[in-house]
């Protein structure tokens, strides 16, 4: 090589790689600005309106409580959710900006969703609203709704061809959960009695009728229990330390195997699936609340 050519070539490598520098830092620098810029154009939209407006990355958070309780609820609630959820689950971010509404009462919940998105909730406790890029909450309920909508756009950035009886099956389980051996850890919740009145009654699916329902069919709810079957099928592959090693193994297989069915199976170590079945039923029947 020419060692006229070393300097050059230096200079164009120096050169890049302080492009790139600039490149990302101003790319952290403008995800921030644009936090703060989302946050100070809703205030100025809610001015003289008893609103509070926090930015918690990914979200900004607003709520018509006292100012402190929205504090709260942004640095504990959602904080909290945001880390543990990605320790255990997620790499990526939501790739927009979404706002987290916190109203104080559901008289508050019904008429905001009204006038902010023109929304008539079929919930008292709250929602996710992709188009409206807003998780709409009627926080007096309490935290186990916004904790499960949080999982959603989580599972929208990370696993988008996620069926609704995964992406259900796991906001439910963090509906009621605490935090073991630093990780999120659902435990049995209010689900429970319909899942084991369904199962006495014997009008549960089985898990290949579950797991091959259509986002329609799962949420169309025809027997009541298909968010309970798939929260308590969860809680099943975390009481086993499963569940983890099944989200990443069903995301990394979902081409070939998108309903889930067949990883279920493989991480299970299940040959007979009617057998283990009626196992998990005898497990969930166990269970209490
Ligand atoms: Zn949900």
């Amino acid at each position: 090589m020419n060692s006229d050519h070393m300097p050059s070539a230096k200079r164009i490598i120096t050169s890049l790689v302080l492009t790139a520098i600039a490149a990302i830092s101003a790319s952290a620098v403008s995800t921030d600005q644009a936090f703060e810029k989302h946050a100070s154009s809703l205030r100025t939209k809610l001015k003289d309106r008893d609103f509070t407006v926090v930015v918690e990355r990914p979200f900004v958070v607003i709520g018509d409580d006292d100012p402190e309780t929205v504090k709260q609820w942004a640095k504990g609630v959602v904080r909290g959710t945001v880390e543990r959820l990605k320790k255990a689950y997620f790499t990526k971010d939501p790739a927009n900006i979404l706002e987290i509404w916190l109203f104080r009462d559901e008289t508050s919940y019904r008429k905001h969703a009204k006038e902010f998105f023109n929304d008539e909730p079929s919930t008292p406790y709250g929602y996710y609203s992709p188009s409206d890029k807003a998780l709409v909450m009627n926080i007096a309920s309490g935290g186990g709704t916004l904790v499960h909508e949080i999982v959603h756009p989580f599972i929208e950035a990370n696993f988008p061809s996620c069926p609704a009886w995964f992406n259900e099956g796991l906001g439910s389980l963090y509906e009621q959960s605490g935090t073991v051996d630093g990780q999120i850890y659902g435990y049995t919740n209010w689900r429970l009695r319909g899942l084991q009145d369904g199962l006495r009654k014997k009008v549960v699916p089985t898990f290949r009728e579950m797991t091959s329902m259509s986002d329609r069919e799962f949420y169309r709810e025809a027997t009541g229990t298909n968010y309970a079957q798939a929260r308590y099928l969860l809680y099943y592959l975390q009481e086993k330390k499963l569940l983890v090693r099944y989200y990443k193994e069903f995301t990394a297989n979902a081409k070939t195997d998108p309903t889930g069915y067949k990883t279920l199976q493989r991480v299970l170590g299940e040959r007979d699936m009617r057998a283990f079945q009626r196992k998990w039923e005898a497990f969930v029947m166990r269970l209490v609340y």
